[in-house]
């Protein structure tokens, strides 16, 4: 079984977490750390000969052009992680197309690839802002993976497919992959993608998660990471002690964990486990080749 590997390329300011304590206006001011963060990960992924989905942020983009075009010579598929990692629900349509298409010139003068794979800063796509997914597909985006099955304080709606899903909106289909969950109880229901994860617990429960998913219920996991969490001598800002163990526990053990990750399990781009063509031959329509999942209409949600 093929699970996805997917790393949202940012600076170790961007997280939400992070973002609250630090002025945008900094940003340019605040030493870059990305190109090395992202190098580790280059790294063992090319140790265990495995490609992922790379979403760049496009303020990463703009100044690491020639990054960006080091993860698409290593083989690795490349995705869109908006421009300046603002949340989605606290933009409006407007903010929220502008910000895509900036990301989009971004990525594509970096590395000649126009992304067609969108993931939003923090999984900010919620109820409130799934007008979002209708902006993507009219900018010519197939795949998103921003909806997050599971009740947080910052983002998720509990209840959607915990799988890969066509999700039908007035401009057209969008396949949405949620990063894996397991189902605990009926409705209960618990994050095991990766990220944060994969970083604050220990290594059996990631590895026990995706398991799960993939003997359990046959199908493949989508899991996530940054950069930023092998950093270990990362300049500490975020404050606050949810803040801080959100962020900064476990950086030291991330590297160990996701090379016993890469050797437990096998992974792949996101669109070669998911494959979808929103715009099929006549006869075959794009929810069959969705490999079965559910299909979900933007006007009912
Ligand atoms: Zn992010």
């Amino acid at each position: 079984m093929r699970n996805a590997l997917t790393v949202d390329v940012e600076e170790y300011f961007h997280p939400a977490e992070v973002a609250t304590f630090v002025d945008p206006g900094r940003w340019g001011a605040l030493p870059p750390r990305v190109e090395p963060a992202t190098m580790r990960v280059l790294e063992l992924l090319d140790r265990h000969r495995t490609h992922g989905t790379f979403f760049i942020l496009g303020w990463v983009a703009e100044r690491h052009p020639r990054l960006v075009r080091q993860i698409l010579a290593a083989g690795h598929e490349i995705g869109c992680h908006s421009y300046a990692h603002h949340l989605v629900y606290q933009l409006t349509p407007e903010e929220f197309r502008a910000d895509t298409e900036r990301a989009v010139a971004a990525i594509a003068d970096a590395c000649g690839v126009r992304p067609a794979i969108y993931r939003a800063p923090s999984y900010s796509i919620v109820r409130r802002s799934f007008w979002a997914l209708e902006t993507l597909v009219e900018l010519g985006f197939t795949h998103d993976s921003s909806v997050v099955p599971i009740v947080h304080d910052r983002y998720g709606i509990p209840g959607t497919d915990r799988h890969a899903h066509v999700i039908q909106t007035p401009a057209g289909p969008i396949l949405e992959i949620p990063v894996a969950t397991v189902e605990l109880a009926p409705g209960r229901v618990a994050p095991v993608g990766g990220g944060g994860y994969l970083r604050l617990m220990p290594y059996r429960y990631t590895a026990a998660g995706v398991r799960r998913v993939n003997q359990g219920e046959r199908r493949p996991a989508c899991v996530y990471l940054h950069p930023w969490e092998l950093d270990v001598h990362q300049p500490r800002l975020a404050r606050g002690w949810l803040a801080r163990l959100r962020t900064y526990t476990g950086l030291r053990g991330m590297h160990r964990k996701l090379d016993r990750l890469l050797t437990d399990f096998q992974f792949a781009r996101l669109t070669d486990v998911y494959p979808f063509d929103p715009a099929p031959k006549p006869g075959i329509s794009g929810e069959e080749l969705a490999s079965g999942g559910a299909v979900y209409s933007l006007a009912s949600s």
